[in-house]
């Protein structure tokens, strides 16, 4: 008879290290796929979404989150789709939010449910929450979001500053011709808060109603903007991510640049990012992935075989992006949404 070694007598490594030397230690992972906006450069109008039995169970989703940090992973960011209206989203922040060894349980949300919610996140342990706007005027917020109300977003980060979140980080995504003229303005929007901004440059993932290539705004030319107005120095401040930040000299507010194109930031990749679905992809703008679902499904009281798949997946990961905006296609199908950003 083969005797069961229990997981816990068993030695697994306590970190995750890619061919490239590189360390991973954070996570991404999306909750849901569905969300209450369409916006423009992150959906089609018409999309189709998960039937739910296709889509991770937040059991299934705290049951991962604690296999990684077991592997070493100290940062954990819930995402989606919206990640804030997945019925029950707050089950899943309250398993995880006080896991030991985990340094950072932290959100990215469109901000539409915040004002409900804010208060029970920062219960739960959420410790950071980066609030998508890429618009101030409630016409424009409309029609980028296709289906967003301003005025709810706006209470939600009241909300999120009143109940104690400290490091609240505003990211916009600019479009050309479309909110190129508001860069200023939200920056000066996020001065006014004493909270951060990034600016994240346009991917092309998914396929959306216009070229990638029409309405892409790169940001040396939104830093170059921001410098004509405001004395901007190098910061060394790190979120975990893939942002450059400069300090606004007299202010608290730091500005991020997420510049997937004009700077590559593959080298120094931490992170792994887990979809609604369960795979687990390697690199955001490549299609290199595992397959958790069935493994979760298949050995509901065994961590084992999931815990050998992730360390295997570190053999897969790759070097590094290959976004290219002048290609007609999109660099990879699946839809940020669908990924987790
Ligand atoms: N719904 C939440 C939100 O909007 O913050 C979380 C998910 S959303 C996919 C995460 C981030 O990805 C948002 O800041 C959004 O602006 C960004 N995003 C979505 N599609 C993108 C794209 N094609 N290129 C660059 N950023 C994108
Ligand atoms: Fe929804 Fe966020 Fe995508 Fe906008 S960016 S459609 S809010 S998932």
């Amino acid at each position: 008879m083969i005797e069961k070694v229990p997981m816990s007598a068993q030695k697994f490594p306590r970190e995750l290290i890619d061919r490239f030397g590189r360390k991973v230690d954070y996570i991404r992972l999306s909750i849901t796929d569905r969300c209450d906006f369409r916006c423009v450069y992150c959906m089609a109008e018409d999309m189709t979404f998960l039937p739910r039995d296709e889509v991770l169970s937040l059991e299934e989703c705290a049951r991962l989150v604690k296999i990684f940090v077991r592997l070493g992973v100290s940062k954990v960011r819930i995402t989606g789709g919206e990640p804030l209206v997945r019925k029950n989203a707050l089950w899943l922040f309250n398993e995880i939010g006080h896991l030991e060894n985990l340094g950072e349980l932290v959100l990215t949300t469109n901000g539409s449910q915040l004002e409900k919610q804010a208060q029970d996140l920062k219960n739960a342990g959420v410790k950071r929450i980066n609030i998508s706007v890429d618009s101030l005027d409630k016409q424009r917020f409309k029609s980028i979001t296709r289906t967003g109300d301003l005025e709810k977003v706006l209470k939600g980060i009241q909300a999120a500053k009143q109940v104690g979140f400290k490091n609240i980080k505003l990211n916009s995504v600019l479009m050309r011709g479309v909110n190129d003229d508001e860069a200023l303005s939200l920056v000066e929007f996020a001065i006014r808060q004493d909270i951060d901004i990034s600016f994240i440059e346009e991917m092309p993932l998914g396929e959306v109603d216009h070229t990638r290539e029409s309405t892409f705004v790169s940001n040396a030319d939104t830093l170059k903007l921001l410098q004509s107005k405001y004395t901007l120095t190098p910061s060394a401040y790190s979120s975990g991510g893939p942002a450059r930040y400069w300090q606004i000299t007299n202010t608290q507010t730091r500005i991020g640049f997420i510049s997937p194109h004009s700077h590559n930031f593959c080298e120094s990749c931490n992170r792994v990012r887990i979809t609604c679905k369960g795979e687990l992809y390697l690199c955001l703008g490549q299609e290199d992935k595992v397959d958790l679902m069935p493994l979760l499904r298949q050995y509901p009281d065994d961590d084992v075989p999931i815990i050998k798949a992730i360390i295997n997946s570190m053999a897969i990961k790759p070097q590094g992006h290959d976004f290219d905006l002048r290609r007609a296609e999109p660099a990879v199908i699946r839809f940020m949404s669908h990924t987790g950003g």
